[in-house]
């Protein structure tokens, strides 16, 4: 992956990809879209994680990844793509998790595709209980819709993490909002700047707004998504900065996960911040739960992004500053295992 000065426009997708959060959300409802999230027209390298031959007992069509097995259900007629290339995007997405996640979160999944009337293409998804997804495609779905998808990944990633009283949501829409664009950029289908430009446009939506009180207490659509977003942003950064770059949110959340903590499982916010603690032998979440959770803590953006040496220009798009002194964080966030140290 490059590291140097680069630019280039926000991404439609992603933008797409906020419209999306904006009109709902998916841990246990339908997460609708605006329309096909578009292609990534860079990097595609394909993800690196080894795939697992079928056994024999395995139903037909379905996929290994590692030791998981992902059923695939087919509703509403054929899809718009071969069953193939259904099944190839999500073994693609499945193993580009479980790349981030050493290993798929759960046993087993089944992954239902719906063929919807009318035009799009991955148009909604929704998770239930580290056991079920349900995925829309419409009429219009194309390999470059599945390509540049998210939704999916989205999805799979709220497996990877325990159910919470519906008060604490935001962790979970944040958690999958957050590490989405990371387990894509990190295989190459998603480009550094994209995720950070993304980022530094959309972040804001999650700070307190007068008014608003902790992450716990406001339950708006900014801070669900965005809030919660920004919530996990934060924790990686400082994970990094409090164990010199050697850990970050996703030994937190492999913690939690070894513990036992996938989405089959109900747990309260102290166990996730003190299983993530222990994990990384800090108290970074603890500690930020209770200023931006318990109390409305705000987060300056604008240093955290001069920290990290994401510099944005006017038209949107960011470029990298490789002399601030967090770079070296940004780029272990988002660049891919092969070139993040
Ligand atoms: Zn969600």
């Amino acid at each position: 992956m490059r590291h140097g000065r680069s630019t280039g426009p926000i991404p439609r997708l992603l933008l797409s990809s906020a419209l999306v959060l904006l009109f709902g959300g998916c841990a246990k409802r339908a997460e609708p879209a605006t329309g096909a999230p578009q292609s990534a027209d860079d990097d595609n390298a394909a993800p690196t994680a080894t795939a697992t031959p079928e056994t024999r007992a395995d139903p037909p069509g379905s996929v290994r990844v590692g030791r998981s097995l992902l059923t695939i259900v087919y509703e509403g007629g054929e899809p718009p793509l071969p069953r193939e290339v259904i099944r190839d995007w999500i073994r693609r997405d499945a193993e580009m998790v479980a790349e981030y996640l050493g290993g798929f979160p759960v046993p087993s999944l089944e992954v239902t595709v719906i063929s919807r009337p009318g035009r799009g293409g991955v148009v909604f998804g929704t998770h239930d209980d580290g056991k079920w997804i349900r995925v829309w495609l419409g009429t219009t779905t194309t390999q470059a819709s599945l390509d540049g998808d998210w939704v999916l990944v989205h999805e799979m990633l709220h497996a990877a993490f325990p159910d919470l009283d519906a008060e604490h949501r935001w962790m979970q829409e944040g958690l999958s909002t957050y590490l989405e664009p990371i387990v894509r950029a990190r295989q190459g289908t998603l480009s550094e700047q994209r995720v950070w430009g993304f980022w530094a446009e959309k972040m804001d939506y999650g700070r307190p707004r007068a008014g608003d009180r902790g992450l716990d207490h406001t339950h708006t659509w900014g801070r669900t998504y965005w809030g919660g977003a920004l919530f996990w942003l934060v924790a990686d950064v400082e994970l990094r900065r409090a164990t010199g770059n050697r850990q970050g949110l996703g030994d937190a959340v492999r913690g939690v996960l070894k513990a036992g903590g996938n989405g089959r499982e109900y747990w309260s916010t102290e166990r996730v911040a003190s299983v993530c603690d222990e994990a990384t032998g800090t108290k970074v979440i603890s500690r930020l739960y209770a200023e931006m959770a318990e109390a409305p803590g705000d987060v300056d953006l604008d240093a955290l992004w001069r920290r990290l040496g994401v510099v944005r220009r006017a038209d949107g798009s960011v470029e990298f500053d490789d002399d601030a002194p967090d770079a070296a964080i940004r780029r272990a966030i988002t660049a891919s295992p092969a070139t993040a140290r």
